[in-house]
């Protein structure tokens, strides 16, 4: 699966938005995040994924989007967010969800565990 992504992250103690990408889910890419805040004694939970743009070449996207709202850029990969990127962030982004940072609903589980038992019992029938 491809999850070549701009990810769009709030970090709700400076009210700053980042703008940043990653290869792996945006969770992940947040919790990374907060992982290196945490270890300068901040709150981990301060970040907030608020949308993500899937695209072939995640570099390339980053860049434009940095160089569009260049004028109010805060330093790294973190702007204020200004009407323009909360406009795109609304309209142009998506939620995410993967397999790696959402479990499947516990019916959905039920059936993969019902297919799975039958498979066994097809394969042992079969020995
Ligand atoms: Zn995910």
């Amino acid at each position: 699966m491809n999850h070549s992504t701009v990810c769009f992250a709030l970090d709700i103690e400076t009210n700053l938005v980042k703008i940043g990408c990653t290869s792996a889910c945006p969770h992940v890419w947040i919790a990374g995040i907060a992982k290196i805040w945490h270890q300068r004694g901040k709150f981990p939970d301060r970040f907030r994924l608020v949308g993500v743009i899937p695209c072939d070449d995640k570099l390339e996207l980053k860049r434009e989007l940095h160089t569009r709202f260049a004028k109010w850029h805060q330093g790294h990969e973190w702007f204020d967010p200004v009407r323009e990127i909360r406009l795109l962030i609304s309209s142009e982004t998506r939620g995410h969800a993967c397999n790696e940072c959402m479990n499947p609903s516990a019916s959905e589980n039920q059936m993969l565990s019902d297919q799975a038992s039958a498979a066994v019992a097809r394969a042992l029938r079969g020995l």
